[in-house]
Parts: structure tokens; sequence; C-alpha cells
């Protein structure tokens, strides 16, 4: 519990209209979009930061009197990695919210913490640039959260994710230094790349109060092509089969035949409901390249039992796709008062038993579950709707959810490809990451934050 000094002192330093100190205030801050059973405590102040000398300032004085600070952007997180386990201060990075600089020849843009990824991608799409990372929620979450949960999305297989397009971080310490990470050129072999490892650390080592951003050339057209399959092992062969065509597609999503009929029970789509599974497939490149590979696309998933193939290359139809495979959360969350997200990542070849998995467990533990994901890097997102005030059901999910994570460990992949672990997964560490390296990252949080004052209680126990 910060002392009334302490907010006395902030409000000193502070614009006044920039504190939120009342407890109706500081409510909606206790949690973020992680559906969790324990709900976290209240921030003990909300400070609305506008510049780096204020977020300095804050962070002097959260670090002399050993204070917790928690950042936030958008609160989209799943995992509850901007929730406050030991109250503190919450720095929001609304009004951090300007595009700085852009420069299109040298392909780069310079950002502010608080800018939404959907304005950094239109900026970048007016004069034919590309920024890649889309979480489906881009419309609405920031750069400063998608560089501390190192965001990827549907384009991550052939576009990479959040870490591959940050060129250079401004940072501020526990301590309230500033720093600099990395020379905003496209290649740096000068020194560690601390900015890489800012990038996922999900607010515990520092906080990032700039970004220089790399873009790349927009795709000139894209296309879409829909089909379905019997079986996962057929869908991930025609998966595969596409790749031999020397085709490298923006996107394959699945959908499973639960989440397809969730969709089409509550926001109907056009979805068939007979199948076991539904891909989507973008392609992107130059408009003369879009029916060969549309053609190359097709020959393969007809050659591994795909069925209702459709080709798409009308920008509304397309997006309708992609509307019912994003309604597919919100669909879940109609099934029970609550739906938990999941978000585990497996290699390619394993995940058709990932998926199998996936679903035999929640069978056994009387769960209902709709599973959508990306096929091309294997990324299983199960979405589980359950009562979480019903402790039966909940010890079934916290037991279902530990078998899953087993699973995909036992298939060769982790237990977070793009979500990241806040306090969700905090206690499923241990069964990926070995003791002597946990151990590393523990020295390396107490060299960036000696008193543990950011973000405390996140990612693994200290
Ligand atoms: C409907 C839905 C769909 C989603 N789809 C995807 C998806 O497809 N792919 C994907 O990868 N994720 C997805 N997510 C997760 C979410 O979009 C990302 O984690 C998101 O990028 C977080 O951004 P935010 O601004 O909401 O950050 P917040 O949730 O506010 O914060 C996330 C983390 O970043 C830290 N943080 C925030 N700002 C700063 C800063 N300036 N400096 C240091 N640390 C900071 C916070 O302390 C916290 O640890 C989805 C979430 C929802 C709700």
């Amino acid at each position: 519990m910060l002392l009334k000094s302490s907010i006395n002192d902030l409000k000193k330093v502070l614009k006044k209209e920039n504190l939120l100190f009342q407890e109706e205030e500081r409510y909606c801050y206790a949690q973020d979009s992680a559906n969790l059973k324990d709900k976290s405590n209240l921030p003990d102040i909300v400070v609305f930061v506008e510049s780096i000398e204020e977020v300095q300032k804050v962070m002097r004085y959260a670090n002399t009197h050993n204070i917790p600070v928690v950042s936030r952007g958008a609160g989209t997180n799943t995992v509850g990695a901007c929730t406050c386990t030991k109250g503190g201060i919450v720095l929001n990075f609304s009004k951090m919210n300007k595009i700085l600089n852009f420069n299109p020849d040298d392909m780069t843009m310079r950002v502010e913490p608080g800018v939404i990824l959907g304005d950094i991608k239109s900026l970048a799409e007016s004069v034919g640039l590309f920024y890649p990372p889309d979480p489906s929620n881009f419309k609405v979450s920031t750069i400063g959260g998608s560089i501390a949960q190192s965001s990827g999305g549907a384009k991550s297989f052939k576009y990479g994710t959040t870490k591959d397009y940050i060129l250079s971080l401004k940072v501020v310490m526990a301590d309230g230094t500033l720093m600099r990470l990395g020379s905003g050129t496209i290649k740096d072999a000068v020194g560690y790349h601390l900015n890489q490892l800012i990038i996922g650390s999900e607010g515990t080592l520092a906080i990032v109060v700039e970004a220089e951003l790399k873009l790349i050339p927009l795709p000139e057209s894209n296309a879409m092509i829909t089909a379905y399959f019997d079986s996962f092992e057929d869908a991930t062969a025609g998966v595969n089969g596409i790749i031999r065509e020397r085709i490298f597609p923006a996107t394959i999503d699945f959908m499973d035949r639960n989440s397809i009929t969730t969709v089409e029970n509550f926001y109907p789509s056009d979805l068939k409901t007979d199948k076991e599974c539904m891909l989507l497939i973008e392609v992107d490149g130059f408009e003369v390249s879009m029916d060969t590979q549309l053609e190359r696309v097709k020959k393969a998933l007809l050659s591994n039992k795909a069925s209702d193939i459709v080709l798409l290359r009308d920008k509304e139809a397309m997006e309708a796709v992609w509307t019912a495979r994003r309604a597919s959360y919100g669909a879940a969350a109609k099934l029970a008062p609550d739906v938990v997200t999941d978000d585990i990542i497996v290699p390619r070849s394993a995940l058709s038993k990932m998926v199998c998995g996936c679903k035999e467990i929640c069978r056994k533990h009387n769960l209902q579950v709709c599973i959508v994901g990306h096929v091309g890097d294997g990324n299983v997102h199960p979405q589980i709707a359950l009562n979480l005030d019903n402790d039966e059901e909940f010890k079934h999910l916290t037991d279902a959810k530990s078998e899953i994570y087993s699973l995909a460990i036992s298939l060769g992949g982790t237990i977070s490809a793009e979500h990241g672990i806040g306090i969700e997964k905090l206690s499923h560490v241990d069964k990926i990451i070995d003791e002597e390296v946990l151990n590393s990252m523990r020295k390396i949080k107490k060299l960036f934050d000696v008193g543990n004052i950011l973000n405390p209680g996140k990612i693994f126990k200290m």
C-alpha cells in the first residue's frame, strides 16, 4: 500500500490531472484481458505519463522508495502481464502516443510506446510500406505492449514477430536512467543486443519509452483460399504440399470443427460445419503472380484430400472470412460465463498430434474447447469455455492446462508462442526452462532491476 505521503510527493512533481488515486478509478487497472480466477490487487496510483522525463521522475521516486511499477498499454494481454501483484504505480502510456518520425526512404518509423499498432500499419501502408506483426487485436493494442510481449499474429510464419522489426529502443531503467539500445541501422554488429533482451521481457527489465521500427515493402496484392479437411493430418499434409510447390503463404490459419460450429451458432458466416478442420490460406505478392500462386495452392490441397475449396480475390469476401475467424473467441465466450484462451506451439510436423491431444485432454476433463491457430508455425490456441467460479470446473481447467503444456513439450514445442507468461503460466515455466537457465535470468533481472520493482511477480519466481 502506497503511503499517502508518496501520493502527495507524486502530486508535486506530476500534473494532477494525470493521476488517478480514487478507488473506483484504480479498479479498472486491477485486471487485463487474462481471465484469471484470482483477482489481482488494485494499483495504489495510476500515472498518465506524457514524456520520457516524466517516466524518469516516476522511476527515480519509485526506486528510492521501493515501489512496484507496472507499465500498461491497452491492457489486452491474455496472461495477467500487467496486473498489480503488489499494488504500486501503474504507468499509463496512452498520452505518449505520437509517431515521432516516419522515413519512407529508410523504411523506418520512430514511435512513442502508446501508439496503437493499427495506426503504425495505416501510416506505413499509405506510402506502400508494411509493418507485419499483427496480433488480431492490432486495432487497439499498443507498440509498447507488443514489444514487451514480442507479439506475433497470423503473419508470423512468413514475416516473423515483433522482435524482427525493432531497430532500436529508448528505455528507462528501474533507477530512472535513460538508455538507447541498438543503432537504428538495418545491421548492427556492435556489442550485445540488449534491445532484443527487452523485447518479450514483459516490462520486467526496463520501460520502453521510444522505439524505432523497421518497415518492409507492402505486397502489391493478396488473395485467399479456404478449404476443408476430414483430419488435421490431411490439413498439415496439404500445407506441406503448398510449401513443396514453393509457395510461401502470408498466413495459414485453421479453425477446428467446434470453433466453426460455435461461430456458425452465434455469428453465422456460411462456414461448413461437417468437417474436422478449415484452413484459411492467404498468399501475397505481385498481382501477376496471384493466379499462379492460387493454382499451385489449389493443386497441393486437392492432392491432400481437401474439399470445398474456394478461391477469393474480392477484399470484402476475404475480410468476411477473417471476421468469422476472429469471431471464434467471442463465440466461445457465449458458451459459458468465462472463456480462457491459451497459446502453445509445436513443430508443424506435430501439429495434428497437438490438436488431437488437446481435444482428448479437454474431453477427459469435461471441458468445452474451440481450437484455432496458425498452421504455418504450429501455434495452437485452445479456447476453453467454463465457469471459473465452479471449483470443480476450475480444478479440471488447471489439470487440463498442465497436461496440455506437458504434451506440447513432449512434442518438441513450448508453452507460449506469442502471448507470454505473465502470472498465468508462471508456475509452469520450470517445465520448459532448466533451473540453471532460470538462475541466469534471475541474475539478469537483478542486474537491471536490483530492487525488483519493475512488474514484480511475472514470468518466473525470483
Ligand atoms: C482478442 C485478442 C486477440 C489477441 N490476438 C493476439 C495475436 O493474434 N497474437 C499475439 O501475439 N497476441 C495477441 N493478443 C495478445 C495481445 O494483443 C498482445 O499481448 C498485445 O500486443 C499487448 O499490447 P497491449 O498494448 O494491450 O499491452 P498490455 O496488455 O497493456 O501490456 C502487455 C505487457 O507489456 C508491458 N508493457 C506495456 N507497455 C510497456 C512499455 N512501454 N514498456 C515496457 N513494458 C510495457 C506490460 O507491463 C505487460 O507486461 C490478443 C489479445 C486479445 C485480447
